[in-house]
């Protein structure tokens, strides 16, 4: 049978059919594929988009539409719908639907990299519970819309010109969030900022970089902490933005008179639990859940462990600064790539058991790293 006489059997079926489809893209290649769809869905569009937004963005979408509905034709800050407009006004044209698909793209992709990094160690895609997702998505949306209000964020990047930093606005779009979710608001953002933190150490803007990120919203944080592309320039990043976002929702804490989400380190706050909590060093014994590392995630060991030119120098091994280090060896420093080299010449007696698999504190990665390094380096 043609698929498109099974469209053209029943309308309510049809239109039930094409509200249930979990993509905006499945629902474009259905009206692609079927005239008798495409009628159906020109007699009732808003309807059905409604409810695939639903299926596409999942209960984050209120916050994800006011995000896109702050933006006029042109892409530039309107006035901005609250939540709750956005809730009683939920019909979707295709425009917001094409910007829906585009900021949920991006929102994954941070998710994906939140889970990886404090829920998960073991997969890179996201592992959090439903429940977890739709805290994590609120909360980036908002640190989203607060960083098109108030900093330069747009919805692809960050804007070449900075606004002078409104104050009491800023105040008053946080303070209309209950403390629950504030919290989970300050958890992402720290989450974003030591994001990009592992990813951008050694360089020149480093600590200006890192306490003004949020200025430039999560398009820019993905890219950065992806390593795609260079940061955002010192022009984006003026130093006015130090503690933006943050200082903030300080004021909002003393004002309230909770104490901010660091001073339990987060504990409870978005996510209910920690998979693989427990787990233990293989070399040690000591339980440190997601401070284990082997090669999934040897990436992300220059967040935690100095980079291996340190090491050279603490060594002795070299007197030149890291920057003048000559091209080769630099090139070869990056820590799954070392790691790699130093557990192919492994020690034969004190790293006799060491499987490549293995998860490794810190502590015992560390140690690894500085028995290895003058066997290491005499080979460069
Ligand atoms: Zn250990």
């Amino acid at each position: 049978m043609h698929a498109e006489d099974c469209f053209a059997c029943n309308l309510d079926v049809t239109d039930r059919l094409l509200a249930s489809l979990p993509s905006f893209s499945s629902l474009r290649s259905t009206l692609l594929a079927s005239k008798s769809a495409y009628n159906v869905f020109n007699a009732r569009p808003l309807h059905i988009l409604s409810e695939v937004a639903y299926n596409h963005i999942g209960p984050a979408l209120p916050q994800a539409l006011r995000l896109v509905r702050s933006y006029d034709a042109q892409k530039r800050p309107k006035v901005v719908p609250s939540e709750e407009e956005c809730v009683e006004n939920s019909r979707i044209t295709w425009e917001e639907a094409q910007l829906l698909a585009h900021v949920n793209k991006i929102i994954c992709g941070l998710e994906d990299l939140f889970s990886f990094r404090e829920k998960d160690r073991t997969s890179r895609t996201s592992q959090l519970t439903s429940q977890e997702s739709t805290r994590f998505q609120r909360a980036v949306y908002r640190i989203w819309l607060f960083s098109v209000l108030y900093g330069n964020a747009r919805l692809t990047g960050c804007e070449q010109e900075s606004h002078n930093f409104v104050q009491e606005p800023a105040l008053a779009f946080l303070s209309a969030f209950s403390t629950t979710e504030l919290r989970e608001i300050e958890r992402v953002a720290r989450f974003l900022k030591r994001a990009v933190a592992s990813a951008v150490e050694n360089t020149e803007n480093y600590e200006l970089t890192i306490d003004s990120i949020l200025t430039c919203g999560p398009p820019c944080i993905l890219t950065a902490a992806a390593r795609k592309a260079h940061m955002p320039d010192k022009a984006h990043l003026s130093s006015g933005r130090r503690g933006f976002l943050t200082d903030t929702l300080h004021q909002i804490w003393v004002e309230r008179g909770v104490r901010p989400t660091w001073h339990f380190a987060g504990a409870g706050v978005l996510l209910d639990s920690v998979n693989g909590a427990k787990d233990r060093c293989a070399r040690c014994n000591a339980v440190k859940g997601l401070s284990l590392f082997n090669p999934t995630n040897w990436d992300l060991l220059g967040a935690y462990v100095a980079p291996v030119e340190t090491k050279l120098q603490q060594l002795g091994l070299i007197e030149t600064e890291p920057s003048e280090l000559p091209p080769p060896p630099r090139a070869l420093v990056s820590y799954p790539e070392y790691m790699d080299a130093i557990y192919g010449m492994r020690d034969r007696d004190a790293y006799k058991s060491w499987q490549r698999d293995d998860w490794m504190c810190t502590r015992c990665v560390e140690e690894a790293v500085m028995v290895h390094l003058p066997a290491w380096w005499a080979q460069q």
